[in-house]
């Protein structure tokens, strides 16, 4: 049985009428950038997130970028991130000539360790970009509160959780200064090609980030700041206007896959309900774990990816890759020992719990039109593995 990473085809399947008719609506108007696909967009991700300003932009990493650029950092200021996300997350801040100052991550959540945070702050913090991993909040709360206290902005990067829940039900992007998205064909929310949003409920940034999606121009051809071209264009957000509508559903189907993996690897004998954290005998490989999960807010997880890790992680990924099963490490290198960050001067063991997981972790599939049967074949396989 093969059991590809993810698959877009049956959504498009699923959808195509509508999808195939609005692409048209946009060749048959000639309205390629912005315009009336894009203000709906819009408009439908204010009221779907509960928040005040949207901007569409041209991608994930451009929504972060254009953050950074609407609290004017500065070179030089520093930007406290994890040091275990997708590049684009410190990538922004030394485009910018700003340091981006790593931190390690809580071990069950992977998201950055919020415990963390305060030592590293200096008189040259600005900011605290928190990342959604996976598809779960990281803890808000606390971010929050030592925010406040040394005066910092929140960005959120929620590239991999448009849609996922805090515990008190506000939804990932919606909580700090700025919320970021990205409309990578492969997030829960993919359009047909780049895409991203970001979110405020600040007026003043809202403002300043609309201007500065168009060079920092208002009105035509005059420019009261240097932006760049951060636009989306009309077909992606037609795409997305078909597909928002279905959003809460596909993150239902994902958890539904997710409970059942978890089900089927603990009645398999390779991981217990408790302990999740360690390695034990009971334990062959740990599981992700739900930390906001409660029968109060739906989409506690969305499960943009289901994690597990495991002591031999690579021999079990060419042994599932034997057998037709594709899987993906994210990430294999975490910022501070990427190449490009050396003159940092961060080195090995800095940071062990992010260490740890970019060794242990595996990706599985998870997207929702997964059956059944190719989830137990997956977990039959890894079974076999062990044994
Ligand atoms: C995908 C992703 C991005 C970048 O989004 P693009 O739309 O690909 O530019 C940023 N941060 C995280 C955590 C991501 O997963």
């Amino acid at each position: 049985m093969k059991v590809p990473l993810l698959d877009l085809k049956p959504q498009y399947q699923s959808l195509k009428k509508e999808l195939d008719e609005a692409i048209l609506r946009v060749a048959e108007s000639q309205y390629f950038i912005l315009g009336p696909e894009v203000a709906k967009l819009e408009e439908s991700i204010c009221k779907y997130l509960n928040v005040r300003y949207s901007i569409g932009v041209s991608s994930g990493t451009d929504a972060l970028l254009v953050a950074l650029m609407a609290i004017d950092l500065q070179p030089g200021d520093e930007v406290i991130l994890p040091t275990y996300s997708f590049f684009a997350t410190a990538g922004v801040v030394s485009r910018l000539n700003a340091v981006p100052v790593f931190v390690d991550s809580d071990p069950v959540t992977f998201n950055i360790s919020p415990e963390k945070i305060e030592e590293k702050i200096t008189s040259s913090t600005r900011a605290v970009i928190s990342v959604h991993l996976f598809g779960q909040c990281a803890d808000m709360d606390k971010i929050i509160r030592i925010a406040e206290k040394h005066n910092l902005y929140v960005i959120e990067d929620g590239a991999q959780a448009i849609g996922a829940q805090y515990k008190d039900g506000k939804f990932a992007g919606t909580i700090g200064h700025i919320g970021c998205y990205s409309f990578f064909p492969s997030k829960n929310m993919g359009g047909y090609g780049d895409g991203g949003m970001v979110v405020t409920n600040d007026e003043k940034l809202a403002v300043k980030l609309k201007m500065l999606r168009v060079h920092g121009m208002e009105p035509k051809y005059y420019h009261k700041m240097i932006g760049g071209n951060f636009r989306l264009d009309a077909i992606q957000a037609a795409v997305l206007n078909v597909k928002l509508p279905h959003l809460d559903s596909w993150s239902a189907k994902r958890r539904e896959n997710a409970e059942r993996y978890i089900g089927q690897f603990i009645k398999a004998g390779l991981a217990d309900s408790t302990g999740r954290k360690e390695y034990n005998n009971n334990n062959k490989i740990l599981l992700p774990e739900a930390v906001y999960k409660s029968n109060q807010v739906k989409n506690y997880h969305i499960y943009n990816q289901f994690i597990i890790r495991a002591e031999n992680r690579d021999s079990l990924r060419e042994f599932l890759s034997k057998n037709e099963i594709a899987t993906e490490i994210y990430y294999p290198v975490p910022f501070h020992k990427q190449e490009c960050f050396a003159d940092l001067g961060y080195s090995e063991g800095d940071f062990p719990v992010a260490e740890d997981a970019s060794k242990k972790s595996i990706a599985l599939p998870i997207y929702p039109e997964l059956t059944d049967e190719q989830i137990d074949f997956v977990v039959q396989k890894i079974a076999e593995f062990f044994n």
